[in-house]
C-alpha cells in the first residue's frame, strides 16, 4: 500500500493544508492531541531522520519553528510541544518523516512521555557513547562539542 503522506503530497488523498513549498508541506493532524496540532513533512519520502540529508533536516526544523509561531498565534495557546518520532519503537505511526507541532495550554492535562531517574554517572556514560558515534564529517568537519 502506498505511503499515506506521499499520497497527500501528490494530492491523491485529502488533507487540511497549512503550508506548501517545493520541498515541504504542513497539514493538520487528522487525530489532534490539541486543536491546532500540525504536521510538517518533506515532500520526498524518507522513512526516518536517519535517511534524510542533514541540510534538509535543517530546513525542516527551521520551517517547523516558523510554522509554530503561526500555530501558537492562531489557537492562542500558552505554549507548544515539538514531537518527532522515528521507528515503530518510538510510536512512529506513518513511516514518512514528520514533525508534530502540538499547541499546549496551561492545565491541558496532555502528558509528555514519563521520565526516568538515573545517576549522573549513567548520564555521563551515555553522553560519551553518543559523542563517540557522532560522524564529524557530516557536521561540516567541525566537532560540535
Ligand atoms: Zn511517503
Amino acid at each position: 500500500m502506498k505511503c499515506i503522506f506521499c499520497s497527500i503530497v501528490e494530492k491523491e488523498r485529502e488533507a487540511a493544508y497549512v503550508y506548501e513549498d517545493k520541498d515541504f508541506i504542513a497539514i493538520m493532524d487528522k487525530y489532534p492531541i490539541n486543536i491546532g496540532h500540525t504536521l510538517v513533512l518533506p515532500k520526498r519520502h524518507y522513512s526516518t531522520l536517519l535517511d534524510m540529508p542533514l541540510n534538509e533536516i535543517s530546513k525542516l526544523f527551521v520551517l517547523t519553528a516558523h510554522l509554530a509561531k503561526a500555530v501558537v498565534r492562531s489557537v492562542n495557546s500558552d505554549g507548544f510541544s515539538i514531537g518527532q518520532n522515528n521507528g515503530e519503537a518510538a510510536n512512529q505511526l506513518i513511516p514518512h518523516v514528520h514533525v508534530h507541532i502540538v499547541p499546549r495550554h496551561i492545565n491541558d492535562m496532555t502528558k509528555w512521555a514519563s521520565r526516568r531517574f538515573v545517576t549522573f554517572e549513567q548520564l555521563i556514560l551515555v553522553a560519551e557513547q553518543i559523542k563517540n558515534r557522532l560522524v564529524v564529517e557530516e557536521i561540516n568537519n567541525k566537532p560540535v562539542i
